[in-house]
């Protein structure tokens, strides 16, 4: 589903999301969602007139298995290197346990997201046995030019990533239009986060981009401007 000129999301539905950054005839991978997504990219590749082939390498915004998804496949199966914030290297690896904190839950919701996960195959996905690391205020030298923006909270190495030739900024779990655990939809900062306070408090470092297109892990993409969806998050409720 095209979201923006070089911008795709990898299947209609926005619970789990897996995006595809193009430029020129490359295409950058950010996040790779769940396992079960793997099936959907080449129809989504397609559709922008592009193949496996084109593909450069997968971006993560962070270590969460929600996030992971496909990325060991395409890893082993492709070459495509995969990258994520250096905080975040041993949680995407397995090696240690995931940091995040219950939110409070509505059992609809969450009935409808362990549906979608065991569907998807988001029980069983492969922790990545390697991975590259970025830091914070990198620019990779990818499809895209993607500059990393460190915002920690959610998980250690949360980070945005800004691709300012397309207007938009990869946002991952530091802020969500959609919550899984209660069904809340609109910019909010995302459940299953680490350190809610603290996610909440990084917002700043995302205010003042220029990126009229904000688009998270979960949840609809966010016309209104990174500014309007930081205001918003900030006076949503937090999770827990
Ligand atoms: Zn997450």
């Amino acid at each position: 589903m095209q979201l923006a000129p070089g911008v795709h999301r990898v299947r209609p539905d926005s619970i789990v999301n897996s995006y595809l950054l193009e430029e020129g005839d490359e295409v950058t991978i950010i996040d790779a969602g769940a396992p079960g997504l793997w099936k959907q990219l080449p129809a989504e590749l397609a559709a922008m007139g592009r193949t496996l082939d084109d593909v450069r390498a997968i971006v993560l915004t962070h270590g969460h298995s929600d996030h992971i998804g496909y990325a060991e496949r395409g890893r082993r199966e492709r070459g495509w290197p995969v990258m994520v914030h250096e905080a975040d290297e041993a949680l995407a690896k397995g090696e240690v346990k995931n940091p995040a904190k219950s939110p409070k839950l509505r059992i609809g919701p969450m009935l409808g997201f362990a549906w979608w996960s065991a569907w998807h195959g988001l029980l069983r996905v492969p922790p990545l046995t390697a991975v590259a690391t970025y830091g914070d205020g990198a620019t990779l030298d990818l499809p895209g030019s993607p500059r990393v923006i460190l915002v920690p909270g959610h998980t250690p190495g949360s980070a945005a990533l800004h691709v300012p030739i397309h207007d938009v900024v990869f946002v991952g779990d530091a802020m969500a239009t959609y919550s899984p655990a209660d069904g809340l939809r609109g910019p909010q900062v995302a459940a299953f986060s680490a350190d809610y306070e603290l996610a909440r408090t990084s917002l700043a470092r995302l205010e003042g981009l220029a990126a009229a297109l904000v688009l998270p892990g979960h949840g609809d993409a966010f016309a209104g401007g990174i500014d309007e969806a930081v205001r918003l998050a900030r006076e949503a409720r937090l999770p827990e």
